[in-house]
């Protein structure tokens, strides 16, 4: 079996007039993150990290803000994209751990919720969300942005033929939820 580790690291500025979107959930704020998609900071740096994992690059490649297709999308549809991506490769999820570092709001009443998000879109069971804050230093500390960090894991099984080598899909293709 493969297995290939991936990080994410992902930044976005607080804003008036937006809503704040972590893991899918919207969570009551003053501020909301600014950018061209929804903001999802913690969603942006789970498709960093499952597409670095891969070797894929990175979210800006597929995902590029100068197309108006993602603009105010939902970040879990890109993430739903990226599971795509993932499954045409023959990659399985083993598990992901992810930080939020905000000073504000209190987000652990959020947590299970946010990993439910994930892990439904990407059909997967163990996704793990912090959330942490920096002592009112740097920017999340003065409450300027939100940033969030992701590691995830990926698996393959590679079978060895005669003459040449094979990966299977690990994961029964076409499972999805069109709810989120
Ligand atoms: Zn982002």
């Amino acid at each position: 079996m493969k297995m290939r580790v991936g990080t994410g690291y992902d930044v976005h500025r607080l804003a008036e007039n937006r809503k704040l979107i972590l893991g899918g959930v919207d969570i009551p704020h003053e501020k909301g993150l600014l950018g061209h998609s929804d903001a999802d900071v913690l969603t942006h740096a789970i498709m960093d990290a499952l597409l670095g994992a891969a070797g894929l690059g990175d979210i800006g490649q597929h995902f590029p803000d100068t197309n108006p297709a993602y603009k105010d999308i939902s970040s879990l549809c890109m993430l739903r994209e990226v599971r795509k991506i993932l499954e045409k490769e023959s990659w399985g999820i083993e598990n992901i751990d992810a930080t939020i570092i905000a000073q504000a709001p209190r987000l652990s009443p959020y947590r299970d919720a946010m990993a439910q998000n994930i892990a439904k879109t990407l059909g997967i069971e163990v996704v793990n969300i912090k959330a942490t804050t920096e002592e009112g230093l740097g920017f999340t500390g003065t409450e300027q942005g939100i940033a969030a960090q992701a590691v995830v894991l990926l698996f393959r099984f590679c079978h060895f033929g005669q003459s040449r080598s094979f990966c299977q899909p690990t994961r029964a293709q076409g499972e999805s939820n069109e709810n989120l």
